[in-house]
């Protein structure tokens, strides 16, 4: 170590840069802010090689003052916060005035700027920081900033960048989040003089889904009210929701597609992505997530935005608050439109990674080998053709029945030992006994232990002795006291054996070994050690060991027990892991496959 000494203004600043700019995708965030906040309506990004060569922003905004524009690069340099109070409400996207000083600091920077009430323009190149010609200039009203061979002067920045796909790709998500957020604004992205997005600017939130999701998506997507009745709007912490939720059809292996604002700021935000992939409990096949987009306002003093450099980690005054109006405002989207699974969803073809509960099937093919079929394939092969060209995507994304409820159903049989056949009043409905079965004893246990917290148990006249093995004993022990709430009373009976004296009175049909067989099993599958999710997770799983089987014959008066059980859930479409339990075709789409209309 060499003797303590003040880094050169140079050094310091590439220092702080780092933490601003991080790679090309940064800097378009900052400079697509700076737009935005500039009162931009039409913001062109350029980019080439990656953005490593060439990241130019151009806006039509209020532009700079050819006084303040050597200023503005500057070290903590901005016009939009004067004094400590507005820092409690910052209601811009910029406020810490070093971007400018960042990027410039990493690289060769060229602006371009006009204010409308003057007739000439500025221009000013920099490079590493330092100012190296000013000039008058005409330009449009506005700014472009083209920033040129980032981190030229920091290899080792530059060594760690990824691949030009993978920053192209950044990019282009950095770009279409604001383009969601403002769509009252027109964007335009190019890479290396291509165009690959643009918006209209036309101000609808819808044109922007579909432009950055393609009209195949965006259709499907449910609209969230608002969450005004919340909190009456007058409440000066008034949260407010909006935006969109996919439907439970369309889920991915990664939470990247959950997309939260707070007046108007992407966020990162892992609660409340949470708060999304919570309100799609039970709908969803366990290690997938939504799509959903979600504009949360607020006032400006609940959310501090002045946590790190980047500006994309918020703290909130109260986070618990924001938590449940999200969780509760993408809920109801999804029980308002849920709909029952259409026939032709499995069968018009859909590819990519979404596709649902479809995705895995063959076209049209119902020989699912899944959790359900317990009994293996079963011979059931109705084959749809996928929709004509130029159809109406009538019933692709419509919903069938608004959620919650079902129409009344005449029992017509049962299919394979697997599926019961109904007839409603528009069209059939095959429903999978085994899910249906499930999503029934999910919801019995659920009202019980949420009125009772405590499971009506059935005893055992002699007791079963079962043996596991150590961990899975020790897992026992640790949870004996909440299986005795769910019903289940256990008790150590020599080395790694426990004698079961009763099961939950729901699951009376099933043999007790296999009843704790499933809940150990449970347990050991178990990552998130939260004890409400462990609840939920056993819950789930005896209420699938104890739901009647695929392969299982079931008399009339059984399968209309289960559909006037099925008729009280709450949520009958799918079941607790978030399977179907229901598919229906329509008279209409009868008529088409036998060539009627
Ligand atoms: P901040 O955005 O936090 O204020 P920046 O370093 O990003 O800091 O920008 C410094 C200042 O330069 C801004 O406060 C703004 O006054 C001005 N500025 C930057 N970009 C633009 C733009 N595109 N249009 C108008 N003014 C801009
Ligand atoms: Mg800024």
């Amino acid at each position: 170590m060499g003797s303590i000494k003040v880094l050169s203004e140079q050094l310091a600043s590439q220092i702080a840069a780092g933490e601003v700019v991080e790679r090309p995708s940064s800097v378009v965030k900052e400079l697509v802010e700076n737009a935005l906040d500039a009162g931009a309506r039409s913001v062109n990004v350029d980019i080439r090689g990656g953005g490593r060569q060439l990241i130019q922003v151009a806006d039509d905004g209020a532009g700079i003052p050819a006084d303040d524009v050597a200023t503005a690069f500057l070290r903590h340099a901005t016009s939009k916060l004067n004094s400590a109070e507005d820092l409690s409400a910052i209601g811009t996207l910029g406020f810490r005035g070093e971007a400018l000083a960042a990027i410039a600091a990493v690289s060769q920077v060229t602006l371009i700027s006009r204010p409308a009430d003057t007739q000439k323009g500025v221009r000013l190149l920099l490079e590493g920081g330092k100012i190296k010609s000013r000039e008058t200039a005409g330009a449009p009203q506005g700014t472009v900033i083209a920033v040129e061979n980032l981190f030229y002067n920091m290899p080792a920045r530059l060594k760690f960048l990824k691949s030009v796909t993978r920053e192209k790709r950044l990019i282009d998500e950095y770009v279409t989040r604001y383009a969601l957020a403002y769509p009252h604004v027109r964007f335009r992205l190019t890479h290396d003089g291509r165009i690959t997005f643009q918006s209209s600017g036309a101000g609808g939130l819808m044109d922007v889904l579909t432009a950055v999701h393609g009209p195949e998506t965006a259709r499907q997507l449910l609209p969230i009210a608002g969450g005004e009745e919340d909190e009456p709007a007058a409440s000066p912490t008034a949260i407010r929701v909006s935006g969109y939720v996919g439907p439970p059809s369309l889920h991915w292996s990664s939470r990247n597609h959950i997309t939260l604002f707070v007046n108007r700021r992407w966020i990162k935000d892992s609660q409340l992505t949470y708060a999304v992939i919570q309100a799609y409990h039970t709908l969803l096949p366990a290690g997938r997530y939504p799509l959903a987009i979600i504009f949360v306002e607020m006032p400006f003093a609940e959310v501090d935005v002045n946590v790190h450099p980047a500006k994309t980690e918020v703290r909130f005054r109260d986070a618990n608050a924001v938590f449940g109006a999200i969780q509760r405002a993408a809920r109801r989207a999804l029980l308002e439109h849920s709909p029952v699974r259409g026939l032709t969803q499995f069968a018009s073809g859909e590819t990519g990674e979404y596709a649902g509960w479809g995705g895995r099937l063959e076209r049209g093919a119902f020989s699912q080998r899944d959790e359900h079929s317990e009994q293996g394939d079963l011979a059931l092969n109705w084959q749809t053709p996928a929709a004509a060209p130029g159809d109406e995507p009538e019933k692709a994304g419509r919903p069938i029945l608004a959620g919650g409820q079902l129409p009344i159903m005449r029992l017509v049989g049962q299919v394979g030992a697997a599926y019961i056949i109904t007839e409603g009043p528009d069209g059939l409905f095959l429903i999978d006994q085994h899910a249906a079965h499930e999503r029934i004893l999910y919801e019995q246990f659920l009202a019980q232990w949420e009125a009772d917290g405590q499971m009506a148990a059935q005893g055992l006249v002699a007791g079963e002795a079962v043996q596991f093995s150590p961990s899975q004993t020790s897992l026992l022990e640790e949870h004996l006291a909440l299986l005795g709430q769910l019903g289940f009373e256990i008790e150590p009976f020599g080395p790694n054996s426990f004698m079961i004296r009763s099961i939950p009175a729901l699951l009376a049909k099933l043999e007790p070994a296999r009843a704790l067989a499933a809940v150990v099993e449970e347990l050991e599958n178990e990552s998130k050690p939260l004890q409400e999710e462990i609840e939920a997770q056993i819950i789930r799983r005896v209420c699938k060991s104890g739901a009647v089987k695929a392969g299982q014959t079931l008399s009339a008066s059984e399968m209309e027990a289960m559909i006037r059980q099925l008729e009280q859930c709450q949520n009958p479409h799918t079941c607790p892991h978030g399977r179907p339990t229901m598919i229906h075709l329509s008279v209409t789409q009868l008529a088409r496959e036998f060539g009627r209309i």
